[in-house]
């Protein structure tokens, strides 16, 4: 969704939207948008050309357990106070104004907030530091590759001295003739 800034009534307008999974597709590399997303926004001027905007989404996200590979969901509640300024030019690009508070400053191009982007940013930073389907999971069997968490593989834990590796592999070694 891209929001037209010149076209926003008055000082303050207020959004109410639902976007579908569809919404975000491609979907980024980590997570994947699993329901359809609830969000709300007021938009407010303050200043030429600058906005303030207070957002909320909920949702759920889809990602991949670092250990096991399977998928989870994580449900999202992400409220969010973003400054947006017009996209500085190449040319002044580094030079930014100090601003009295600390709210996060973004950038908008061409008179169009992107909103789908917006949220984006907000979803990752909503994402676990190490996404874990629990804090339980036991992980793939490193022999045999099977979920662990599911069933109980008959391999033998094989731990190969390091320092013994190099004769291990000397000994395997096919014999030539
Ligand atoms: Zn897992
Ligand atoms: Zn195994």
């Amino acid at each position: 969704m891209l929001l037209d800034l010149s076209k926003l009534h008055g000082q303050r307008q207020h959004f109410d939207r639902t976007f579908q999974p569809s919404a975000f597709e491609p979907p980024d590399e980590d997570y994947r948008v699993a329901i359809p997303v609830e969000f709300s926004m007021d938009i407010e001027r303050s200043g030429s050309g600058v906005f303030r905007v207070t957002g909320r989404a909920t949702t759920r996200l889809q990602l991949e357990c670092g250990r096991c590979l399977d998928e989870f969901e994580v449900p999202v509640d992400a409220r969010f106070e973003l400054r947006y300024v017009p996209q500085p030019d190449a040319a002044t690009d580094g030079e930014r104004e100090i601003a009295e508070d600390d709210l996060t400053t973004s950038f908008y191009r061409d008179g169009t907030l992107d909103v789908t982007e917006m949220l984006r940013e907000q979803f990752q930073l909503a994402l676990p530091m190490k996404p874990l389907c629990a804090e339980s999971c036991r992980g793939l069997c490193p022999e045999c590759g099977a979920n662990l968490n599911r069933t109980d593989c008959t391999c033998e834990p094989k731990w190969v001295d390091p320092r013994l590796a190099p004769l291990k592999e000397l000994l395997n070694r096919p014999k030539e003739n």
